[in-house]
């Protein structure tokens, strides 16, 4: 029988998420009412990327739903669903620093456990698909990070993009 390397499931990601945010320094850790509700505002940010939704919007309307609920609570162990107000006065204070490290340590763990063997091509390199997006977009909202789009009526775009960098097998 073939030998199947180890798989990281969903709750241990969590995990890894969630640790991270107990790493934050003192004067940043959100009291201890808040930290559950900061949790779950990241845990909930994060699940958007296992329901495919378009918009965060249509997201947070799936997760309300009766299927959204049960898979908040079973997959992602969210005990209270936040609204996207919620989630962003919640991480907004929070730097992104914050979870960088989660990366890392899942990294290491899908190394250890011998999943990203199952990745090597060619010469034993690991091959990444890279793509880039916008995830943030307006013609009213913008911060001085913005980068702009100036159309021909007038108007202005403001957006934020990103590379982001991924692994893959079918
Ligand atoms: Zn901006």
């Amino acid at each position: 029988m073939a030998h199947l390397a180890a798989t990281l499931e969903i709750p241990e990601l969590i995990q890894f998420l969630r640790s991270s945010l107990n790493d934050l320094p003192d004067e940043r850790k959100p009291g201890n009412n808040t930290k559950y509700q900061v949790e779950d505002a990241v845990i909930a940010a994060f699940s958007i990327f296992f329901t495919q939704s378009e918009s965060f919007l249509d997201h947070q309307r799936l997760m309300k739903s009766n299927k959204g609920k049960d898979n908040a609570e079973s997959l992602f162990s969210i005990e209270k669903i936040p609204c996207d107000n919620q989630i962003r006065n919640l991480l907004d204070p929070v730097p992104a620093t914050t979870i960088f490290m989660a990366f890392q340590e899942v990294y290491e763990w899908l190394n250890k456990n011998g999943v990203l063997k199952r990745f090597l091509y060619l010469d034993e390199e690991i091959l990444i698909a890279l793509d880039g997006t916008e995830y943030f977009s307006s013609k009213k909202i913008n911060c001085s990070h913005c980068n702009c789009r100036n159309h021909r009526n007038g108007t202005t775009t403001y957006f934020h993009g990103c590379v982001t960098a991924y692994i893959g097998f079918s």
